[in-house]
């Protein structure tokens, strides 16, 4: 991920407290340390919510000392008690939304792409879910009250169809500096589906750097479809890409930021992925992701988006356009 060192924005997110080292917590010596951060453990809120045997496995330590530590983290962290209900609406009244560029998605989706919460685009081949990738992370950067967050943006291509040339299309007609729209968005290849849950994690340490307010997957599903083939490789292709949707929402909870992942339907039924017409990735990804819309065809250049699901907002369509300009209605 390349980074351009650049001052925050004024309005950028709370940034969390000082750096936190893995040696600070009680029984952590230099050697675990190592063996911590080489399994990519490094941040505290993540030793707080891990489970022990998961880190006990990564960072090849026991499992009792994995316990010890998680349980040093949570104190620390001060993790795991009750919040009250002030407390969360509080929380929700911080909540962002980015523009489409197009009224009638922005309205399906309550106002916007949320902050603190997944949105997945799912569709077949040419439905806009790329092009949907690239617009919020131009939007995103637009200022507070314009649509935007004025935030920064993690993109993680799995497909190679990052395309600067649309950032800079969608840029110039949003009215931003499209090489400064550039340089705000931190594109990262991920080469196969360990290393896309790496980036992640990558995009954790340039968070405390840089304003990062969205993160795009685009495709979420791709790399974990291709690489766990077979009846038997359902379970842990599941247990996987769970994990995968955990670490985004904590993202999106530690930095009130968005998270937009994309996901093919299958155009074959398929034992493992089930219904032809649905999303893949089953009722992991229906669990995790907080907004799903889905994309079909319509007569060119007009797509239609269906909202499947959501905890708040009423089911239904809305109809906008694939344009030179981007998102339209
Ligand atoms: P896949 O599943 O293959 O990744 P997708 O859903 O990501 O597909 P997109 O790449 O987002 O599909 O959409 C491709 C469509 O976007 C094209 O078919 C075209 O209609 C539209 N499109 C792409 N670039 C432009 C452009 N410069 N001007 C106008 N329309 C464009
Ligand atoms: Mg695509």
């Amino acid at each position: 991920m390349k980074t351009v060192s650049k001052p925050v924005p004024p309005d950028s997110p709370p940034r969390p407290p000082a750096p936190f080292e893995l040696e600070d917590l009680e029984g952590v010596g230099p050697t675990i340390a190592e063996k911590l951060r080489e399994a990519g453990y490094t941040d505290l809120m993540e030793l707080a919510v891990a489970s022990p045997s998961d880190i006990a496995e990564a960072a090849e330590i026991g499992v009792a000392i994995a316990q010890r530590i998680v349980n040093e983290a949570r104190k620390r962290a001060d993790v795991g008690g009750f919040e009250s209900g002030t407390t969360v609406l509080e929380r929700r009244q911080k909540l962002g939304r980015i523009t489409t560029h197009s009224k009638a998605l922005d309205e399906l989706l309550g106002g916007g792409v949320e902050t603190q919460a997944i949105t997945e685009f799912s569709g077949e081949f040419g439905t806009g879910k790329t092009q949907l990738g690239h617009q919020i992370a131009v939007d995103v950067q637009l200022p507070t009250g314009s649509g935007g967050l004025s935030g920064e943006v993690v993109y993680i291509d799995t497909e190679s169809t990052f395309r600067p040339e649309r950032i800079v299309d969608m840029s110039r007609a949003a009215g931003l500096d499209p090489t400064e729209a550039l340089g705000r968005i931190h594109v990262a290849r991920a080469f196969n589906s360990n290393h896309q849950m790496l980036l992640v994690q990558k995009a954790q340490e340039l968070a405390r750097e840089r304003p990062i307010r969205l993160v795009v997957v685009d495709s979420l599903t791709a790399h974990f479809r291709s690489e766990y083939v077979g009846r038997a490789e359902l379970a842990p292709r599941q247990q996987m890409l769970n994990k995968h949707l955990h670490e985004l929402l904590r993202f999106a909870d530690t930095y009130n930021a968005s998270i937009v992942v994309t996901n093919q339907v299958s155009s074959r039924p398929d034992i493992l992925f089930g219904d032809p017409t649905r999303p893949i990735g089953g009722n992991i990804v229906a669990h995790a992701a907080t907004y799903r819309i889905y994309l079909r065809k319509s007569k060119p250049p007009k797509r239609i988006a269906r909202l499947i699901d959501s905890p708040n907002l009423p089911e239904g369509e809305a109809v906008f356009s694939l344009t030179g300009e981007g998102i339209r209605d």
